[in-house]
C-alpha cells in the first residue's frame, strides 16, 4: 500500500483545470462518468494518427496492428475480470448493451412463461426495462428483492422470492444511486442453489472494488469502459463459456458469420459470433492503457483514498441541518446521495454549478428505488481518484449558500 500523491494525479486529467463561473471546477459527478487521464486521450490519438485500419480480415501492417491492439485488448480484461478464457469477453457499447444482449438472445431463447427472473429495488433502469420487455414478450414474471431503510438488500426477502421456478437473477453490484456495495457472492450461491442463472451489473464497480469472476462464480458480468476512466460508448459482457456458446446471435452482419448463403448462414465463433460490424476499435484498444492507469496506481489505493473522501463527506454533510444522506449502508462506494428539507434537488444542482460544483440531481435512473424512499430524486456528489478533501469542503460551503438562498 501507497498514499497516493493527488495533486500529481490531478495533472494526469487536463479537464480538471478549468474554471467553471469563474471558480475551480469541483467535479463530483463521477458516477455518471469520470474523467480520462492523458495516457487514455493519447491512446486514441495514437489510434488514429498512427494505425487506424479496420480489424480481422486486413492482410496489411495497418490492419493487423490495429488487430492485434484489439485483441491484446479482451487479454486485458480478461485479467481484469480474472476470466478463465479469452472468449469470454464479449465487447459491447456499454452496460446496457450487455444487458440487452442477454435478455434477448439468452432469455429469448431458454425463458418461457411462467419462468420468473428476479431483479432488485435499487436496479438502474438499464437492468429492468430489458427485462420488462423480454417477460411481455415470453410472458415470464418478474420479482424484486425488497431495500430496507439503510439501502442494502433485504436477503431474507430475496430467499423466500427464490423457488424452482426462478430461472435467471439479475442484481447491481454496486448502487449508482446509494453507493452500496451488495454481497454478490452471496446473492450469485442462493440462486444457484435454486438453478437460476445470474447476471451481475458491474457498471459502478469496476473502479472501486476488485473483480474476480471465477470467484464469484457468475454465470454474466457487464460494464462500461466510461466508469473506469476510460471511452463512452464501449463495454464487456463477460459470460461462461458454455452459455455463450449456447447462446443464439444477437446482431446480424459482418463478422459474427462463418459462411453466408441465401440458403443458409452459419455463425461464427464466440466472442466475434457476438459481435457483428465494426466494432469501436480505439475505444476497446484504450479500455487497456484505462486498466494498467488504474493498475498503476493500485486499486487498493484508489480505494483507500475514496474510503477517506467518504468518510470525510459523510461526516462534514451529517452535520448540516435539514440534510438527509439516503443510503447508509455499511459497505459502500465512494457516493452519496442527499436530500433537503424544503429545497428541491434541481434548486440545489443549479447553485452548486454556479460555484463550479458538478453534481447529479434527480432520479438516477431509479426511479423505482426513489419511489422506495418516497422522494422525486437526490442531489449526488460521487468521488474519484482524484478528488480531495479541500473539494468536499467547496461543497460544504455550497450547501450552505444553497440553504441561505433557499430559505
Ligand atoms: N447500471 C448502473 C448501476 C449504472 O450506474 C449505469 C450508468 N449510470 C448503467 C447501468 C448504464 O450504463 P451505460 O449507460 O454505460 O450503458
Amino acid at each position: 500500500d501507497k498514499t497516493l500523491d493527488i495533486q500529481q494525479i490531478r495533472r494526469d486529467f487536463p479537464v480538471l483545470d478549468q474554471s467553471i463561473n469563474g471558480k475551480p471546477l469541483v467535479y463530483f459527478d463521477n458516477a455518471a462518468t469520470n474523467q480520462k487521464p492523458l495516457s487514455v486521450i493519447g491512446a486514441l490519438t495514437n489510434y488514429y494518427e498512427g494505425y487506424n485500419a479496420n480489424i480481422h480480415r486486413g492482410i496489411h501492417h495497418l490492419a493487423e496492428k490495429a488487430t492485434a491492439a484489439f485483441e491484446a485488448s479482451r487479454r486485458a480484461i480478461q485479467q481484469f475480470l480474472n476470466a478463465k478464457h479469452w472468449e469470454e469477453i464479449i465487447f459491447t457499447y456499454g452496460t446496457t448493451d450487455g444487458i440487452n444482449l442477454v435478455a434477448q438472445t439468452y432469455g429469448r431463447r431458454f425463458l418461457t412463461e411462467g419462468d420468473e427472473i428476479i431483479i432488485s429495488t435499487m436496479e438502474h433502469h438499464s437492468n429492468i426495462v430489458p427485462w420488462q420487455m423480454l417477460c411481455e414478450e415470453r410472458g415470464c414474471v418478474l420479482k424484486v428483492i425488497p431495500v430496507d431503510d439503510n439501502g442494502e438488500l433485504i436477503l431474507e426477502e430475496y430467499e423466500k422470492l427464490l423457488t424452482a421456478r426462478t430461472k435467471f437473477v439479475s442484481v447491481v453490484h454496486v448502487s449508482n444511486a446509494l453507493g452500496t456495495i451488495n454481497p454478490v457472492k452471496t446473492i450469485i450461491d442462493m440462486a444457484h442453489a435454486v438453478g437460476a442463472v445470474v447476471l451481475i451489473d458491474g457498471a459502478q464497480a469496476t473502479s472501486h472494488v476488485d473483480i474476480d469472476v471465477q470467484a464469484l462464480d457468475t454465470d454474466f458480468y457487464v460494464f462500461s469502459a466510461h466508469k473506469l476512466y476510460g471511452p463512452t460508448g464501449m463495454g464487456v459482457l463477460y459470460g461462461k463459456k458454455a452459455l455463450l456458446d449456447d447462446m443464439p446471435p444477437y446482431r446480424g452482419g459482418g463478422e459474427m458469420i462463418k459462411e453466408v448463403t441465401f440458403e443458409k448462414t452459419t455463425y461464427n465463433e464466440i466472442p466475434y459470433k457476438f459481435e457483428a460490424g465494426t466494432p469501436n476499435i480505439a475505444d476497446v484498444v484504450a479500455v487497456k492503457t484505462a486498466l494498467e492507469y488504474m493498475a498503476s496506481l493500485g486499486k487498493e489505493n484508489i480505494a483507500a483514498h475514496e474510503h477517506d473522501l467518504l468518510q470525510y463527506a459523510t461526516a462534514q454533510l451529517s452535520e448540516i441541518e435539514g440534510l438527509r444522506i439516503i443510503g447508509q449502508a455499511k459497505d459502500k462506494i465512494s457516493v452519496i446521495s442527499f436530500v433537503m428539507d424544503g429545497i428541491h434537488h434541481q434548486d440545489t444542482g443549479v447553485i452548486l454549478d454556479q460555484l463550479g460544483i458538478a453534481v447529479r440531481t434527480g432520479h438516477h435512473c431509479t426511479q423505482p428505488l426513489m419511489r422506495r424512499f418516497n422522494i422525486a430524486g437526490t442531489t449526488r456528489a460521487s468521488f474519484a481518484v482524484y478528488n480531495t478533501r479541500d473539494e468536499i469542503d467547496c461543497l460544504v460551503q455550497g450547501i450552505h449558500r444553497v440553504k441561505k438562498m433557499m430559505s
